[in-house]
């Protein structure tokens, strides 16, 4: 089985992701890592993003990896660990503009679509239940108010001691919302089959169990 789990910054994917490969033993894959992974090589090699053309060469030429188990995932780009580098603000965004290249959304889904042959993954990113796994048997759309978004990026920072205010977390995820679901090449769409969680006014224990109550009606 091939769940889905798409939605916006900060609406609980990766921690619900995580908690349900845990609990259902299957194999857990967070692409946005991967589109981290680019940015921080752009950045590191100083390449203007504007240059669409060669950070999509770059994309089709570097080696991603993603080790290790839920709780200890690791990040490898070209054999060069870059598991903390990655979660700054400043990859976030840069993430978000690499992401809208196609280029670079064609060398990332193929990998994707490679790594879920096999089945039982949990997925999460923006597109994985409209474009990497189209007929995913399970389609979770998660999604919560602005305002809970942002509170919860801004203690997830502020424990990393990398917060800035919470007004910059809130319009750094704003603008990087606005730019996954204004892009051309595979917007943040939920799909039509997808089923929508808004985890706003719920506990993360309450949203794991009504999806876990979702997968197994489906097995
Ligand atoms: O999920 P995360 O916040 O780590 O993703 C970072 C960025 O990568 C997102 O803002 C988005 O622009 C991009 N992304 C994407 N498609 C995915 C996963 C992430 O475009 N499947």
């Amino acid at each position: 089985m091939i769940i889905a789990i798409d939605g916006p910054a900060g609406a609980g994917k990766s921690t619900v992701a995580k908690s349900l490969a845990r609990r259902l033993n299957y194999l857990y894959i967070d692409t946005g890592a991967m589109y981290r992974a680019v940015a921080w090589k752009v950045l590191t090699d100083e390449i203007e993003l504007e240059d669409t053309t060669r950070i999509g060469l770059l994309a089709a030429e570097s080696h991603i990896e993603l080790q290790g188990s839920v709780d200890e995932m690791r990040v490898f780009i070209d054999d060069r660990e870059i598991t903390n580098e990655i979660r700054t603000p400043q990859i976030s965004q840069a993430a978000s503009i690499v992401s809208a290249i196609p280029a670079v959304r064609r060398s990332l889904v193929a990998q994707q679509q490679e790594m879920g042959r096999m089945g039982n993954v949990v997925m999460e990113g923006r597109d994985i239940g409209t474009v990497v796994f189209p007929r995913a048997e399970v389609k979770i759309f998660l999604d919560a108010s602005t305002e809970a978004r942002a509170h919860r990026r801004f203690a997830e920072e502020a424990q990393k001691g990398m917060a800035a205010s919470m007004q910059e977390t809130r319009a750094a995820i704003e603008s990087r919302d606005d730019r996954d679901s204004s892009r051309a090449d595979s917007p943040l769409l939920q799909a039509e089959d997808a089923i929508y969680i808004d985890t706003s006014n719920f506990t993360i224990e309450e949203v794991i169990a009504n999806i876990l109550a979702i997968v197994s009606q489906k097995a």
